[in-house]
């Protein structure tokens, strides 16, 4: 008879699956979120436009309206925008019609876990090109890498979780001028950092950005996200996705914060890259950690002397979650925290100062 091993594929059981420790603190800075939350009006205009709705109903199987006006935000055509219950959503749909077992795809590791865990479950098998020793993405080494294993993708995250760095413009155009691969860049940070890759679909119909709403947009609890790209792209990547894959109300509140991004979202943005220079200016002084410099909303903290499972429990006690990101490659020594409010940021500046490594030992 087989066993349980046996029906499931080996290239699953092997990993380990994603996941996070809840932990209910006052302060939490271990997610990435916006820590602001989302702005009552959003809420408001959200829930007048769903209390309509007939629950009993399906949403529109291809959510035109979402589209058409996250296409007008994003810069692109409607009919090259893919909405996802979360970008998540949309590195999976998009993997899934790109790799079968031995499909290779380049990465840069220490970047977002998913895509590696994506690759696997489908068979695929990972390409991992090390950063440079700045953690900067060592562009020549990935596109040798590219073209030696006629990887089906190369996916940089741009600003890279969790180590902050960008690729620059004239990097991404070499990649999508001498590489005949998908390049999926990931964009979940680029409000904070004002880059934007958008402009290039045009020129590149082998590029695709993803973006989403639960970082910027502070809608993570709604499981939102898009992916811009070629139609043609779009048309395959639809094969991949589920059906009426975003709920109603989901729909609803990226529409109503999209149309009042600018007066709503925009200001929280611009606080927290405020708050990030000043946390920076604050950190440089510390001589037991030191802080890499970052364009998105979230950091890598570098703790020599503390190791990271210490400085996180020690944190906890001062009810500061942040994340111990030390099992990553590469991170042995680091930990990453997001940009919270003043206050939130204030409590965690006062939390490092106070925890030594004899206490936090
Ligand atoms: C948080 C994050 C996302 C967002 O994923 P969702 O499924 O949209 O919540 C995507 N990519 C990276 C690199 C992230 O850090």
């Amino acid at each position: 008879m087989r066993t349980f091993d046996d029906l499931i594929k080996p290239s699953v059981r092997r990993l380990q699956a994603y996941t996070l420790t809840p932990h209910r603190v006052p302060i939490k800075l271990n997610q990435n979120e916006n820590p602001f939350g989302i702005p009552p009006a959003i809420v408001a205009e959200t829930l007048r436009r769903v209390a309509g709705r007939d629950w009993a109903r399906y949403p529109d199987f291809v959510p035109t309206e979402l589209q058409t006006a996250l296409a007008r935000f994003a810069g692109w055509q409607a009919d090259g925008v893919v909405v996802g219950n979360g970008s998540n959503e949309i590195i999976q749909a998009l993997l899934t019609i790109l790799v079968a077992p031995g499909t290779p795809v380049v990465l840069s590791e220490p970047t977002f876990t998913v895509y590696r865990l994506m690759v696997e479950v489908l068979g695929g098998t990972v390409v991992n090109v090390p950063p440079r020793a700045d953690f900067s993405y060592d562009i020549p080494a990935m596109l040798e890498a590219a073209h030696r294993t006629r990887a089906v993708a190369v996916i940089l995250c741009s600003p890279n979780n969790p180590t902050g760095v960008t690729v620059d413009e004239p990097a991404l155009r070499a990649f999508l001028t001498d590489f005949d691969g998908f390049v999926v860049v990931d964009e979940a940070y680029h409000e904070f950092c004002q880059q934007n890759f958008v402009p290039l679909l045009s020129d590149f119909p082998r590029l695709v950005v993803l973006r989403t709403f639960s970082k910027a947009m502070a809608m993570a609890g709604l499981r939102i996200g898009y992916g811009l790209m070629a139609p043609e792209l779009a048309t395959e990547l639809g094969k991949a996705k589920l059906p009426y894959n975003v709920n109603f109300f989901s729909l609803a509140a990226a529409q109503v914060a999209v149309e009042m991004y600018a007066d709503e979202l925009r200001p929280l943005v611009e606080r927290i890259i405020h708050e990030r220079a000043r946390v920076s200016a604050a950190m440089a002084s510390f001589d037991r950690f030191r802080l890499l410099p970052s364009q998105a909303n979230f950091h890598l903290l570098h703790t020599p002397h503390i190791p990271p499972r210490h400085l996180f429990e020690a944190l906890l006690a001062w009810g500061v979650l942040i994340r111990d990101v030390s099992r990553y490659p590469l991170l042995g020594e680091y930990v990453r925290f997001n940009i919270g409010t003043p206050e939130e940021n204030d409590a965690l500046l006062a939390a490092l100062q106070a925890i030594h490594p004899e206490a936090a030992a």
